[in-house]
This record gives C-alpha cells, structure tokens and sequence, in this order.
C-alpha cells in the first residue's frame, strides 16, 4: 500500500516535469489559428522584393513539411509593403527600408480570445542591405522565425551567442554555423512536433482564411479587417508592453491589449 502511494507520487511528479517541458518552448501562449478540420492551409502574402523571393519560398517549403499544415506563397494584398496593411484570415509578408530603427525583423498575430486572426511579417532591407545581412543564411534565417511566429511558435533559445541548435526559432549571431545539431535557417523537426501539439485539436469556428474573423460562424468575436487598425505598428512605441526578454537583455516579445480579450503580439529580431 505504502509503496503504491510512492509509485503514484513519483509517477505525478515526472508527468508535471514532462509537461513543463512540453510547453516551455511557446509557454508564452497557446495561439493557434481556429480551424474546423486538418490540416489546413494558411497563406502567404508576398509583398517581397524580387531578392526576397526564393528565401519566402523556401520558408514556406520548409514550413509545408509540417502534418497539419501547409503554407503557400499568394499574392500580396499589403498595399504598400511599408505600411504592410493585415488581411484577415492571412498572413502578409512585407519586406521594405524600415530604416535603422534597430530590428531585422518582426512578426506580429492579431489575436482574438486564443486565436489568431491575421499576421503580418516585416523583413527591414535596410539591414539587409549592408553586407552584414546580405547573405542566404541571414535571409533564410529571420524569414523563416518570423513566418514560425505566425503559426504560432515562440523562440526555443534566445540567446545570440550561444551553440546552434539547428532550428531558425533560435537566436544566434551566425545562422549558417553548425554546432552539431544543424545551422538555424530552417525548422527542425522538434518545430513541426509542436506544431502537430498546437493543432491537435479541432475548434468550431475556421480564422484561417476567414475574411472576418470567425465571427461568421456567430461563435468567434473578430472584427473583421477594423480589428486593430489605426495603430502604427512599426513604431516600437506602439507595440505595447513587453513581456519578455532576451539573454542579452533586450525586450523581445510585446503585447498591446485592444480590449475585449483582444491583443497584438510583436516578436522582435534586433540586428547586433
Ligand atoms: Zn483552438
Ligand atoms: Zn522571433
């Protein structure tokens, strides 16, 4: 009797501390596209310049390997990449000269309760345009993280000077160095695991390529392309509080709360 309570006991104990490492690599929240079947489809919108294009293409190859998800590249519905307008249902990838404003790249979901909405992904040319930057492997590399971000992936590392660990969503200050796991310009397949984690379960109402939102279903409370317009999110300023820091001490997450469970996320990559 006693021995079986132990057995109980130590049986909790290592199913609380495999599930604390099941959700420490996006224990920054659990958003997902809502969606009624698998696996689905989600869109990317190449606002891009022509330079860009086989980096977008390969990052949508390589998050396509995914069991629950495609992504394809589509046509741009951005406008002008700088402004980079948000479509509902989507994701638009911008790639423009944001000037030196410090960040390689950003992503950012607009989510209502725990969905996600709409995306957006910018890529800053003025950074990629100094010979630092320009390279395959620094192309490969912040694309690929900042699509990751969109379905719904944190960072797994954020410290710049560490080993590789052959995964894009971890920082590094050379993304094409193989430390033995890899180099970090694709995901790796501990990526696409949490990925299928994410998207196991199945929701009533479909975000992904919904022009409003959810709300058509009467069950989600999107707005619709309103939902957080207005706000110039590539203003540091605006992109609310940060809630977490790098290794290196630099903010690398924000919130702004819109009110009525609805937020913006902005996942920040800063040039060194
Ligand atoms: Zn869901
Ligand atoms: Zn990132």
């Amino acid at each position: 009797m006693f021995n079986k309570k132990i057995f109980v006991i130590a049986g909790v104990a290592v199913f609380l501390f495999a599930a604390f490492f099941v959700s420490a690599n996006h224990s920054w929240g659990n958003y997902h596209w809502g969606r009624t079947a698998n696996s689905f489809t989600l869109e990317l919108g190449n606002n891009v310049s022509e330079k860009w294009t086989e980096y977008l293409n390969t990052t949508a190859t390589d998050w396509s390997l995914s069991a629950v998800l495609d992504t394809v590249v589509a046509a741009g519905k951005a406008g002008n990449p700088r402004n980079c307008k948000a479509t509902n249902g989507r994701v638009e990838v911008c790639g423009a000269s944001y000037g030196f404003n410090g960040w390689l790249g950003i992503a950012q979901i607009w989510i209502s309760g725990e969905h996600i909405i709409k995306g957006v992904t910018k890529v800053n040319d003025t950074y990629f345009d100094t010979a630092t930057y320009d390279k395959p492997e620094w192309r490969n590399f912040v694309m690929c993280q900042e699509v990751g971000h969109t379905l719904g992936l944190g960072h797994t590392d954020e410290d710049f000077y560490n080993a590789n660990t052959g995964t894009c969503m971890d920082y590094t200050n050379d993304p094409a160095r193989d430390d033995g796991a890899g180099d970090n310009q694709h995901p790796n397949s501990h990526d696409h695991e949490m990925l299928e984690q994410i998207y196991a379960h199945l929701d009533s109402v479909n975000t992904v390529g919904s022009s409003d939102g959810g709300s058509g279903s009467g069950k989600g409370n999107g707005k619709g392309n309103k939902f957080g317009v207005g706000i110039d999110l590539d203003n540091p300023s605006e992109w609310g509080r940060a809630i977490k820091k790098d290794a290196q001490g630099k903010d690398s997450l924000f919130v702004r709360d819109l009110g009525k469970g609805e937020k913006v996320f902005t996942f920040v990559i800063w040039a060194r």
